[in-house]
């Protein structure tokens, strides 16, 4: 058992695993999030009474450790199956899981419990000889943390680490996509489409019928994700362009008029995707007592981001267990 406190950048999917996995072992995680919620891309907006999971779309499960934690969440009420009418889709050969009433339910889910420091943007780390000392945009610092784990796309993490390991310089060259996400709510049904599709449309590869998922509300609400040349290129479009551009695609692909618009709204993800993955589970600097996480060290999906935290976590708390093993042992000899 250690108890040594670790500051934790980040309450995604990835951030929050990683967290609960040191909690498990003992260790006193302190969570940092810039928004006010948990969730990072595992993401739901509401307005004018609809929701809308405007990033991830669904979860998929391969590992036993995921499926357990996705389990415990549907017997809790906050994850249950999207069966959507997706004719040749996915959902052929893999289940597929949503938060329930909204994506982000599952990431609250998970953030039960954890000692999470909300609306905290980190914008620096510094060490000194009593550990770590995190500093968020206000200029607030909290300090005596042994270890940091730093749970954000990999872009921002190399930036936060920069001066402190050398692995900042691989996570650094980790390529992430952007990601155009429009939402909309139609007047009436839009007829004669499935509810979910990917497609190798240049523009619109994805489109889900939102309102299909379990326990959403507002069932003529559509997701629409542009692809990531087109998000690039588009990168700083004005929103409403961007709207415009994505509809016309809709329209067009289904060869109708589309029903009269009720509300739309717009999202741009920055760091969607990660096109060229680590390869490993985590990186880890025991001699700078720094780690990093999240899904771009395996796969751009929810299941690698909790993986991904989980054994940060882990690996964590056996550094940290080791330390005071020896310095335990250290004292004993010192004793004599
Ligand atoms: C449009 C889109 C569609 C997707 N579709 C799917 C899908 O259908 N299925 C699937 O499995 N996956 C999908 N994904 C990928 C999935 O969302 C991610 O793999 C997963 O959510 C990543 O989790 P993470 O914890 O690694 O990172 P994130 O979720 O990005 O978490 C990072 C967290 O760090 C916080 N943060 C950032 N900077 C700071 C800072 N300086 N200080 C404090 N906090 C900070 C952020 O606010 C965020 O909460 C999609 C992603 C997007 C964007």
């Amino acid at each position: 058992m250690n108890s040594v406190s670790v500051a934790v950048i980040g309450a995604g999917l990835a951030g929050l695993a990683c967290a609960r996995r040191l909690s498990i072992d003992g260790c006193r995680p302190v969570v940092f999030e810039r928004q006010r919620a948990p969730g990072g891309r595992l993401a739901t907006r509401s307005f004018e009474g609809a929701t809308f999971d405007h990033g991830a779309q669904y979860l998929t499960v391969r590992d036993s450790a995921f499926r357990e934690m996705i389990a415990a969440a549907a017997a809790s009420g906050t994850a249950a199956r999207w069966q959507p009418d997706w004719p040749g889709g996915e959902q052929e050969h893999a289940e597929l899981w949503v938060g329930t009433p909204t994506m982000n339910a599952l990431p609250r889910f998970l953030a039960r419990d954890l000692d999470i420091e909300y609306a905290t943007r980190v914008t620096r780390l510094a060490r000194a000889r009593g550990g770590w000392t995190v500093i968020d945009d206000k200029g607030a610092g909290v300090t005596d943390f042994g270890f940091v784990a730093l749970a954000l796309p990999a872009p921002e993490a190399a930036a936060l680490a920069a001066m402190h390991t050398p692995l900042a310089e691989r996570v650094g060259a980790i390529p992430m996509a952007p990601c155009w996400a429009v939402m909309v709510g139609f007047e009436g049904p839009v007829q004669r489409i499935a509810d979910a599709g990917f497609t190798d449309d240049a523009v619109l590869p994805w489109i889900a019928r939102n309102g299909s998922k379990p326990g959403r509300h507002a069932p003529d609400t559509w997701v629409l994700h542009a692809s990531a040349d087109f998000s690039r290129r588009e990168f700083d479009a004005p929103p409403a362009r961007v709207q415009t551009k994505l509809l016309e695609r809709f329209a067009g692909r289904f060869g109708q008029r589309l029903p009269r618009i009720l509300l739309a709204d717009s999202h741009r993800w920055r760091h969607a995707r990660v096109e060229t993955p680590l390869g490993e589970p985590f990186l880890i600097d025991p001699a700078a007592g720094i780690g990093f996480c999240g899904d771009w060290c395996l796969d751009a999906r929810g299941e690698a981001a909790f993986l991904s935290g989980s054994s940060l976590g882990a690996a964590i708390g056996a550094q940290l267990s080791q330390i005071q093993r020896s310095g335990a042992s250290g004292k004993m000899r010192g004793e004599r």
